[in-house]
């Protein structure tokens, strides 16, 4: 397991329930066999299909910045490995996952099962349009690339709710953004942190 030291050098991760969550979910469930050797290494591992695992330093870090609080609802665009998603169900059960890749999809359900997640919660279809059926959210996290904000998913936040999600050119770096939206409906963002994301794809018809 990534454990809490390698966790907090790496990344200056001092948040000691996102430490806890790193430590109790293993992130070997989460990662192919001809790679389970590397499992625990802090860097990203292909899954297949063109996908990867993100690297535990940026699960640690999107999970800080969405902040997610006890009983509070939260949908996560783009399953893949499903392990973002086992981390959040250390913080409340209320969440939501939407994968566009039909196999990935197909193969999280059982590993997702074991962490209190039912097919009700682990979706497949196009997270650019949210999911609808279950908004809106308290928060809301994107671990796809995009080059704008999705209106969709702005549309299905709560007052009062996070989204963190990375934006910028797709096959380049991009910029961690932070999304917040104040009680009276009013979003602000501001960007943190350099990333590397795999393109968000679906979206409108252009
Ligand atoms: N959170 C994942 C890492 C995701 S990699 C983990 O913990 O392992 C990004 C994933 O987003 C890929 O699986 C990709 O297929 C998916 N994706 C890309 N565009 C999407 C979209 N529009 N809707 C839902 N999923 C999408």
């Amino acid at each position: 397991m990534v454990s809490s030291r390698a966790v907090q050098e790496h990344l200056g991760i001092r948040n000691q329930r996102v430490l806890e969550a790193m430590r109790a979910v293993p992130r070997h469930w989460f990662v192919p066999q001809n790679m389970q050797r590397e499992a625990y290494a802090d860097r990203p591992l292909p899954i297949g299909y063109g996908q990867t695992i993100s690297q535990p330093f940026i699960v640690a870090t999107m999970t800080e910045l969405l902040d997610p609080k006890p009983g509070e609802k939260i949908l996560e665009i783009g399953t893949g490995s499903g392990y973002q998603a086992a981390i959040l169900t250390k913080f409340t059960p209320d969440v939501y996952t939407i994968e566009i890749v039909e196999p990935l999809h197909r193969q999280v359900l059982p590993r997702l099962q074991k962490f209190g997640l039912g097919p009700q919660r682990v979706v497949q279809g196009d997270g650019y349009f949210g999911m609808e059926k279950a908004a809106p959210f308290d928060g809301i996290i994107v671990t796809a690339a995009a080059d704008h904000i999705p209106p969709p998913l702005l549309a299905q936040l709560k007052p009062g709710g996070r989204m963190v999600i990375p934006i910028g050119p797709v096959h380049a770096t991009q910029r961690l953004v932070v999304v917040t939206k104040d009680a009276s409906g009013k979003t602000r963002s501001r960007s943190v942190h350099p990333v590397r994301f795999v393109p968000l794809t679906g979206g409108p018809r252009r």
